[in-house]
């Protein structure tokens, strides 16, 4: 039988395999390990409800990858049973690992960060065009509306400068500066139509520009996401080797200890035939010395 634990015990309880550990009673979290799962009935440890307990490898801050036996009733009904088949980790794998949590924990609140920050410009960038497009179809609207107004505008010009040249013709001077005053008006109103519809196309013109830029930035986004994306998949790989790392360790660890255990009985067997041949020699010299 393998013994994890590093103090040699002689008393051949199942206990001995547990190393002795005032641990919280929360249950950490844990990781799939088929060479270390199901009921620990060959273990020797029951909980609370007289079951044995079941074997879990954590997956949890500096505990990760040590084996413990957790109560196999899940749920509110645990009695919380927590004994580790590991003992700590050595001090620098431990700094390690805390290492790497951090990093995790560090990448994961960047990843929110950015992806918070790029759904609000998108928002943002949604609400501008909205904005834009209603501006737009203003526009389009006044311009139509101006359209038709120039095209009415020169016929009523026409008929009042008809009307009122047939009204001076026949009337008195006061007639003609009345005209003069609405041909005035009319030069104004033109001007004021050519000013307008520069207005419209510098607007228009502004718009068309304004929207390129909003075009351009959402493709810069999304460029963005893409990479963000790679990058936290590339984490994943990554992660996902080193788990693959700490159980091939963890292959390792187990062998040595199988190899202790087999010298640890070798040197007891010699030690036994040892013990027998110095019996032999007394004897023989025991022999002798009658002789
Ligand atoms: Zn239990």
């Amino acid at each position: 039988m393998v013994s994890w634990s590093d103090s040699e015990s002689t008393d051949g309880s199942g206990a001995q395999y547990i190393s002795s550990d005032d641990s919280p009673l929360k249950i950490p979290a844990t990781i799939d390990e088929p060479s270390f799962e199901g009921l620990a009935d060959d273990l020797n440890v029951i909980c609370e409800h007289g079951n044995p307990g079941r074997k879990y490898v954590a997956f949890e801050g500096i505990s990760t990858g040590r084996r413990f036996i957790a109560c196999a009733t899940e749920g509110v009904g645990n009695c919380g049973l927590v004994k580790w088949v590991d003992e700590h980790w050595p001090e620098h794998l431990q700094n390690a690992i805390h290492k790497l949590w951090l990093m995790y924990e560090h990448s994961q609140h960047e990843n929110k960060m950015a992806c918070l920050k790029h759904s609000s410009t998108v928002h943002n960038l949604t609400q501008q065009k909205k904005e834009l497009q209603e501006t737009y179809e203003k526009l389009v609207e006044d311009v139509n509306n101006l359209l038709d107004y120039k095209d009415s505008q020169p016929e009523v010009n026409q008929k009042n400068d008809a009307e009122n040249i047939s009204v001076s013709v026949e009337s008195s001077m006061t007639k003609d500066v009345e005209i003069k005053k609405l041909k005035a008006v009319v030069d104004q109103l033109k001007k004021i139509h050519v000013a307008q519809a520069t207005v419209i196309r510098n607007l228009k013109f502004n718009h068309l520009k304004e929207k390129e830029k909003l075009t351009s930035d959402k493709r810069t986004l999304e460029i963005c996401y893409a990479d963000l994306k790679k990058e936290k998949d590339d984490l994943k790989k990554e992660k996902d080797k080193l788990d693959c790392c700490i159980a091939e360790l963890m292959k390792v660890k187990e062998k040595l200890t199988m190899e202790k255990s087999t010298l640890a009985s070798c040197i007891v067997e010699l030690k036994t035939a040892g013990d027998s041949n110095k019996r032999k020699l007394h004897q023989i010299k025991a022999i002798c010395d009658e002789d």
